[in-house]
C-alpha cells in the first residue's frame, strides 16, 4: 500500500512538474509575441509618420522642377527643399534620386528614400533590440490638361515658339483684341478672351482675379472683339496690390505677378482653340501705340491648380505635381 502511494505521489510530482513547464514555456510565447505585437504596432504607427513626411518631402521638391540635369541649380533646390522639409518632420536621412521624362530631356520628378531605425520596447526580451524601417515617396509633375485661375488672354503656339527660343527675354506682352491683325501674324501679341460673357467689366475682374473657372484643353473660347485698354490698365493694378516689389528672382510661387495663360490655335469665326498653357511673370504695364503691354519674362516651370488627364496637352511649362508612389 505505501508503495502504491509513494508511487502516486510521484506520479502528481511529475505531472504537476510538466504542467508548470508547459504553463511557463505557454506564458514566454505568449508574452513574447504579445510583446512583438505591441512593437510592431509602434513600429507601424512610425512607418505611417514616416511616409507622411516622405510625402509632403517629395511634394516640395518637385515644386523647384523642371530640371536639366542633376548639375542644375534647379535640381539642387529640389534636394534642399526635400531635405528641409523631411528634417521639420524629424526624418535626418533621406537621399534624393532624379525621375526623368519619357525622352529623358529633363528631370520631372524626385523620388525620396528614408530610413529610421525603430527601438523595440517589450520584444527585449526575446532578444530583438531594433527594426530598420524603409520607405520612399515619389512625386512628378504632369503636364497640366486644366487649369484653374488662368488670366483672360491667350497666345498662339507661333507665338511660344519665339518665346521659347529666347526664354530669359524680356517679352512684350501686347495686348489685342481679335479685331487686331497683328494678333494673327506678329509674335508677342496676346489675344484677349470673352470668358463668361464679352463684357469689360468681366474680362478686368478676370484679369483682376484670375478666371474662377476650369480652362481644358481643346476648348473653345471667344475672343474680346472691342477696345481693351482700359480694363487691362485696371485690372493689372488690381491685380498687383501688394505685391509691387516683387521680381521675377524674388517671389513667392503664388505671387499674382506669376499669370497662367492658355496656348491657342485660331479658329474662324473670332474664336480659338486651346492646346496647352504657358506661365509669365508680369513686370510691369506700359501702353504704346494705344495698346496695353505687359512686359514679361517667361516661367519655365509653375504648378497650378488643375488637372492631367490623359496627357493630351502640349508641354509649355504648366503643371500640376501628384505623388506617383
Ligand atoms: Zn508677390
Amino acid at each position: 500500500m505505501k508503495k502504491i502511494l509513494r508511487s502516486f505521489n510521484l506520479l502528481i510530482r511529475e505531472e504537476g512538474g510538466a504542467v508548470a513547464i508547459l504553463v511557463a514555456a505557454s506564458m514566454v510565447v505568449l508574452f513574447g509575441f504579445s510583446a512583438l505585437v505591441m512593437d510592431m504596432g509602434v513600429a507601424y504607427k512610425e512607418t505611417g509618420k514616416m511616409q507622411t513626411a516622405l510625402d509632403s518631402a517629395a511634394l516640395a521638391g518637385v515644386r523647384e522642377l523642371p530640371a536639366n540635369d542633376t548639375g542644375s541649380a534647379a535640381w539642387q533646390s529640389a534636394v534642399d527643399e526635400a531635405e528641409h522639409y523631411a528634417l521639420a518632420n524629424g526624418l535626418s536621412a533621406v537621399t534624393c534620386d532624379a525621375v526623368y521624362n519619357d525622352d529623358a530631356s529633363k528631370i520631372v520628378g524626385i523620388r525620396v528614400n528614408g530610413t529610421r531605425d525603430v527601438n523595440y520596447t517589450f520584444a527585449r526580451i526575446l532578444g530583438l533590440n531594433q527594426v530598420a524601417v524603409n520607405r520612399l515617396a515619389t512625386a512628378e509633375l504632369e503636364t497640366a490638361d486644366s487649369a484653374i485661375g488662368c488670366v483672360p488672354l491667350c497666345a498662339t503656339d507661333q507665338t511660344m515658339n519665339s518665346v521659347l527660343a529666347n526664354p530669359t527675354q524680356i517679352i512684350a506682352i501686347k495686348v489685342g483684341s481679335a479685331s487686331d491683325d497683328e494678333f494673327f501674324t506678329e509674335s508677342g501679341w496676346f489675344g484677349a478672351l470673352a470668358l463668361l460673357n464679352p463684357g469689360g467689366n468681366v474680362y478686368r475682374e478676370n484679369l483682376s482675379i484670375g478666371y474662377r473657372g476650369t480652362l481644358t484643353y481643346g476648348q473653345v473660347l471667344n475672343m474680346q472683339t472691342g477696345v481693351i485698354t482700359g480694363p487691362t490698365s485696371q485690372g493689372y493694378s488690381e491685380r498687383i496690390i501688394g505685391h509691387t516689389a516683387c521680381t521675377y528672382e524674388n517671389h513667392e510661387p503664388d505671387c499674382p505677378r506669376v499669370v497662367v495663360v492658355p496656348i491657342v490655335q485660331i479658329l474662324p469665326k473670332k474664336q480659338v482653340e486651346i492646346i496647352g498653357f504657358a506661365s509669365f511673370f508680369v513686370i510691369e504695364y506700359t501702353e504704346e501705340g494705344g495698346h496695353s503691354v505687359l512686359n514679361s519674362k517667361y516661367i519655365p516651370g509653375t504648378i497650378t491648380t488643375g488637372s492631367h488627364s490623359d496627357g493630351s496637352a502640349t508641354d509649355y511649362g504648366v503643371y500640376i505635381s501628384r505623388l506617383t508612389e
